[in-house]
């Protein structure tokens, strides 16, 4: 009998945050474990609540959203896309350049599928956020990582990233604020990364999705704006995570710089745009909204703000564990905490978060599954409340205080 094999193209494609630990822990949960996520960043089931205009904005828009709409997405939206991103120093920006999906995850997929050919390798940090990585790999493109260097706030080693280029390099994605490692690169480290793009003609992908969630007054510098005249840019951003409706599925993605460099890229952008018809149009009609208007997010970021409290409370917990050390976050809503390997024998740190979760049922993210390149790290979100991280971290002491893997 036939066996109907998945495509060889998921050959090398790789998504693990919600991957086979994941399926572990929800075996668990149908055996009535109650297990602690510590694995996504999805603000809701935390307790963080949308800001009700937006809630009341897609259900008085509900009746009008019934059909698709413009392939690119609703004008009103786009609009406001371009006017935040004109009070955010990024002026070339053009309503028609403006595309809106069904969250930034689709706007990664589709924008890499319309640009790589095989052979075109794109930089990629390591550790990413993976889905970057697997989008390049199914565009049939080769993901090459840059190093981002733990010991200096894990800033992106520009002498590394410049030794990976190649005459084969099309693009250098950046993730910033960083996750996993929340970090949020300074005006100099971007720049310097815009003067490589421009030094070898290559496309910037900048990722901004926790663009307003920063702390302690860290600056949140749009890539795009030091790019301007020079580097065709690509950023990406969306309402899931600072306006927490990440199931609302709502990004875009904008594209400026010299785009006449990219007629023949942005019309392959608009054919896949259109041949998915449109986002969720609902969602849509959130975003005008959403961009202007009171930030509800500084709320919870600046100091008494819940995430920021957290951040703190999480970050001085794993520093008290013997055998971890952890950097502090400057943005997003995770910690990319380091095992001492030695102290602990981890030689897999994929079995290392097993037995964590079979332990203590704690689900956190192995940092491999970030294409990390040793089995020392993992990943915590920061979401859930002081009184209930504190309690998860304990548990984690406790457990590491008798562990042993090899
Ligand atoms: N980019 C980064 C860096 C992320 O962390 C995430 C989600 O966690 C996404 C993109 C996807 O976001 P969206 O919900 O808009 O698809």
């Amino acid at each position: 009998m036939a066996q109907f094999r998945q495509s060889k193209k998921l050959n090398n494609v790789l998504y693990d945050i919600r991957g086979p630990i994941l399926e572990e822990a929800e075996r668990m949960e149908a055996r009535g474990h109650s297990i602690l996520r510590l694995n996504i960043g999805n603000p809701a089931p935390f307790g963080f609540e949308a800001p009700d205009a937006i809630m009341k904005d897609m259900v008085r828009h509900l009746h009008h959203a019934q059909g698709y709409s413009d392939s690119r997405g609703i004008y009103s939206a786009r609009t406001a896309v371009v006017q935040y991103y004109q009070t955010q120093g990024i002026m070339n920006l053009d309503t028609d350049k403006v595309y809106l999906g069904n969250g930034v995850s689709e706007m990664i997929t589709l924008s890499l599928q319309a640009f790589c050919d095989p052979g075109d390798e794109i930089l990629i940090p390591t550790p990413d956020y993976p889905l970057w990585t697997a989008s390049v790999a199914l565009s049939g493109g080769t993901p090459v990582h840059y190093l981002c260097d733990e010991q200096n706030g894990w800033n992106p080693d520009i002498e590394d990233m410049r030794l990976k280029i190649t005459p084969n390099t099309k693009g250098i994605v950046i993730i910033n604020p960083n996750n996993p490692t929340g970090a949020v690169y300074s005006r100099e480290t971007l720049q310097q990364i815009v003067d490589l793009a421009k030094e070898h003609d290559l496309i910037l992908f900048s990722d901004e999705i926790y663009e307003k969630i920063t702390y302690d007054g860290a600056e949140m510098v749009h890539t795009a704006s030091l790019a301007d005249d020079d580097v065709v840019c690509l950023t990406f951003s969306g309402l899931s995570k600072a306006y927490r409706v990440a199931g609302y599925r709502s990004g875009w993605l904008a594209i400026t710089g010299p785009t006449w460099k990219a007629e023949s890229y942005v019309e392959g952008i608009k054919l896949l745009a259109n041949m998915r018809m449109c986002a969720n149009v609902p969602a849509q009609h959130a975003i005008q909204t959403a961009l202007g208007g009171y930030q509800s997010i500084n709320d919870l970021i600046l100091p008494g703000g819940r995430l920021k409290e957290q951040r703190d409370l999480a970050y001085r917990k794993l520093n008290e564990i013997d055998g971890i050390t952890c950097q502090q976050a400057e943005g997003a809503l995770y910690l990319f905490p380091k095992l001492d390997t030695e102290k602990f024998g981890i030689v897999d740190d994929e079995q290392f978060v097993l037995d964590l979760l079979k332990e203590q049922k704690i689900l956190v993210s192995h940092g491999r599954a970030f294409n990390w390149v040793a089995p020392d790290h993992f990943r915590l979100v920061t979401l859930p409340d002081t009184e209930t991280l504190s309690k998860a971290l304990d548990r984690l002491g406790e457990f590491l205080s008798g562990y042993q893997q090899v």
